[in-house]
Order: structure tokens, then C-alpha cells, then sequence
């Protein structure tokens, strides 16, 4: 491991400054901004990323301990195995007039790990893979009133549910992300109820007798699902003949080979799944079972990328690995060892934090008034120690246990320093830029 750091990370935040000129939101993700960990500061851009190292355009190596590609990387940065297997379809050629033949092998494995599921169509990201969902649920239903729980991208069928009514995501992934754009005659299409709360999802239904067409949510994420609450989801989606989609694109191929509903015993009509399913690779898939998934038949879903090879070998080199390697009891056992970890150096600086998520998707936050200083500090602190950290961790395959330690010395020193702003009262002080960003916002500068 061979961290090297210099004080400047001026070649990224000079390049941060053009693109914001040139490319509106300054990056294709928000969760790429660098106002969401470190304003003025962030390294930004990377010239290379291996294993758990990224190296910046001023030539400086880091340790992720933060996002690992806001989660796609599962088994770390330029895997050997899914590099090698991308390799040989490009020297094959990528795309041609004919298919890919590995997009049945695709659909045959993502059948295999989750049998209720007969049939499977690709997208390249979760969002678009989300839209796809949505459409062939309604095209078999033909009932367009989508009822749902959490963040599941930038569609327009998902922000319909903040026309007229800004608070409609509040408390939600992400709050108040702006519809414009989106047709006001969707007002009312997309209706949001609360995570545990089969009381709000029962008050929809019964607002809605008859045009509940699908029911979406991710079947765990930062909440552990309350005894029954999914069971009787599931059975309130099949008695009003509504489809349930499980967003599984931060779940999926985290906990288990596969959905983490295959853990929770819960089978929906369709899953979706991204990020982790191609380690970084651009693939989605929704997996569905073949009465719902013949709907795609009845209305046109067809784009010419979809079909392009490197996707579609990355995303089975990747499954194949995460099953061969054990992968998902790596992760959790990092993930626990972090968990861990946090809570020993809190204690020992007596600062004062909570620990929430799955084993396989980290977070950690400071219960202070002063948390978005605090939280902003510590990823200042933690660049300089040599590591691209933030109050989330999203392990992969890549990281050791020395990896946790190293970056738990680290964290010890750092909250330290938090606890000696937190007794001074001067955290916003100590930063070398403002504080970071949190949800959607506009970029004005
Ligand atoms: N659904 C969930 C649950 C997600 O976490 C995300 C990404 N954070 C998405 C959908 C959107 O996926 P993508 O960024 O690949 O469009």
C-alpha cells in the first residue's frame, strides 16, 4: 500500500471549475460532487484507480474508504478477472449487427439465483433499469398509480411525486429534488409512503381502490424491516393485483449472491438490479416473473447500447467471482470490523456517534448540532492522512483487515481533533473550505 500524498489537489479543483462551466452540475452523478464531501478541496478526478487506491490528477494515492465508485465496485477498483474477461470482448469485438450470445448465459445465471424469476431485460444504469421496471409493471397491470418507498433515480415517473407538493419526499432518500421538466399531468401518479409504515401504503390503496398498478421499495436499506411489514406487503401487492418491483441496484450482490430479499424470504414480481452486478461496468437488469415480464412485449422498450457486450461479460464475470470468492461474507465481515472499529475510536475521543446500515453498506454520524462541520472535518482530516473518507463506507472485495486498521489509526487521530473542535466550538473554523453539501441543489458557481 503506498500512500502518497502531496498538500495540493489544484489540477482537480481547477479541472471542477471548468466542467461546472461546461457541464451543467459540474458531474453526471450528484453523488460525484465534491461539494458532497470536501468543497474546494476534493481531489475530484482520478487517473487511476486499483485494488482500494485511487490516484488523483496531481498524482496523489489515496486509500477509499468511502464509496468505492458510490458503490459499484464490489470486488474493488480494475478487478483482475472482470478486466481480463472485458479485455477478451472488446478484442472480440464489442457490438456488431448480431447479439451477444452472453446476454441468455446472463439471464440464465440472474434465473438461477433467484428461481421465482422466469424472464430478464438489460438497461445500462439503475435509473434507466428503474424506468424500464416501472413501464412493463403498469403495461401489465394497465393501472398507472405507482405507489413507493425511498430513492430509485431520476425518472420522471419517480419525481411525478414532488409536482405540486415539495415536501412529498421528505424523509425520503432524497428530499426535495426538483421536478421541473417533469409533465404536471403526472401530478399524482406516484404517491410515497415511509419505509415500515404498512399503515401509509394501506392508506394509499384504499385512497386508490383499483388504480394501484405497482408497488416499489428496496426490501432493506437502512432500516431493519419490522416482523411481518414485508410479508404483508407482498401479500397486499398480490390481493390488489398490483405489481411489487424490489429495487435492488445498492442492495443487490452486497449481502448474498444476489437480491437481499432472497435473505429476507420475500419474493417480489421483479427485481432490478445496477451498481454492483458489473464492478463498475455499465449494466443494469430487471429479472421478472414471465406473466409480468411478457408485458415488455406489449409496449416498446428498445435501445441500441443495451445491447453492447462489455456490460453484459463484465456483469458475469462479476456474479461469477462473487459467488466463487465468497464475496458477500467478506464484505460483511469488513464492514463489521468497521462498524466496530468507529465505535472503539469514538469512545476512546469521546465523541459521541451512531453506527446504521447493513454490514455490506456502511455509515457513521456524529450526534451533534454541529454534525455537517464535523462530518466535513473529518473527510478534511482524512485526506491529508492519505484516504478518500466520509461518514459512509462501502466495502469491496479489495479491502483487508490491515486496510481497517491502518484507516482506523487514522480515524483515531481524526477524532480527536473533531472532539478538541467540538470542545472549542470552532469545527467550521478548522476547515480550509466550506462545509459539504447534502441532497439536490443547484449549482450557481
Ligand atoms: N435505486 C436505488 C435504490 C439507488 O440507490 C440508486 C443509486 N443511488 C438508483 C436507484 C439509481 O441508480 P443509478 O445511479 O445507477 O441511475
Amino acid at each position: 500500500m503506498s500512500v502518497n500524498v502531496k498538500a495540493s489537489t489544484t489540477k482537480g479543483q481547477e479541472l471542477y471549475r471548468r466542467a461546472k462551466k461546461r457541464i451543467p452540475g459540474g458531474t453526471q452523478l450528484l453523488s460525484k460532487r465534491p461539494e458532497m464531501f470536501l468543497p474546494d478541496q476534493w481531489p475530484s478526478y482520478f487517473s487511476r484507480a486499483r485494488g482500494v487506491e485511487v490516484t488523483d490528477l496531481d498524482g496523489n494515492s489515496y486509500v477509499d474508504m468511502s464509496m468505492m465508485a458510490i458503490g459499484a465496485c464490489v470486488l474493488g477498483y480494475a478487478d483482475p478477472d472482470v478486466d481480463a474477461a472485458v479485455k477478451a470482448a472488446i478484442d472480440a469485438g464489442s457490438a456488431s449487427t448480431l447479439n451477444a450470445p452472453e446476454e441468455v448465459e446472463l439471464a440464465d445465471l440472474l434465473c438461477e439465483l433467484h428461481p421465482w424469476a422466469d424472464m430478464v431485460r438489460y438497461a445500462r444504469s439503475g435509473g434507466e433499469a428503474m424506468m424500464l421496471a416501472v413501464r412493463i409493471a403498469r403495461a401489465h397491470t394497465r393501472r398507472d398509480i405507482v405507489a413507493f418507498s425511498g430513492y430509485h433515480g431520476w425518472g420522471d415517473w419517480y419525481l411525478a411525486a414532488n409536482l405540486g407538493d415539495d415536501s412529498a419526499l421528505d424523509g425520503q432518500l432524497m428530499p426535495g429534488l426538483d421536478p421541473a421538466g417533469v409533465p404536471r399531468g403526472l401530478k399524482g401518479s406516484a404517491l410515497p409512503f415511509h419505509y415500515n409504515r404498512l399503515d401509509q401504503l394501506q392508506g394509499i390503496v384504499d385512497g386508490h381502490r383499483g388504480e394501484i398498478g405497482v408497488i416499489v421499495m428496496e426490501p432493506q436499506r437502512g432500516e431493519t424491516p419490522a416482523p411481518g411489514f414485508l410479508e404483508s406487503v407482498r401479500a397486499l401487492a398480490t390481493e390488489i393485483g398490483a405489481v411489487l418491483i424490489f429495487d435492488e441496484v445498492t442492495t443487490g450482490f452486497r449481502m448474498t449472491d444476489g437480491g437481499i430479499h432472497k435473505l429476507l424470504g420475500v419474493d417480489p414480481d421483479i427485481a432490478v438490479f445496477a451498481k454492483s452486478m458489473a464492478n463498475g461496468y455499465p449494466m443494469a437488469a430487471v429479472i421478472g416473473r414471465a406473466e409480468v415480464m411478457e408485458a415488455a412485449q406489449s409496449t416498446f422498450i428498445s435501445s441500441t447500447n443495451w445491447t453492447e457486450r462489455v456490460g453484459t461479460v463484465a456483469a458475469l464475470a462479476t456474479i461469477r467471482k462473487f459467488r466463487r470468492e465468497r464475496v458477500a461474507e467478506h464484505l460483511k465481515t469488513i464492514g463489521t470490523l468497521t462498524f466496530d472499529g468507529w465505535k472503539r475510536a469514538a469512545a476512546g475521543a469521546r465523541v459521541t456517534i451512531h453506527t446504521e446500515g447493513l454490514p455490506s453498506l456502511t455509515h457513521f454520524g456524529f450526534e451533534h448540532p454541529d454534525e455537517p462541520a464535523l462530518t466535513t472535518l473529518f473527510t478534511q482530516e482524512m485526506l491529508e492522512r492519505g484516504y478518500l473518507a466520509y461518514n459512509q463506507f462501502k466495502p469491496s472485495f479489495a479491502h483487508q483487515p490491515t486496510h481497517v486498521a491502518a484507516y482506523m489509526t487514522a480515524v483515531e487521530g481524526t477524532f480527536a481533533t473533531i472532539a478538541d473542535a467540538v470542545r472549542a466550538g470552532d469545527a467550521a473554523a478548522r476547515l480550509k473550505g466550506p462545509v459539504a453539501r447534502r441532497g439536490f441543489y443547484r449549482l450557481t458557481s
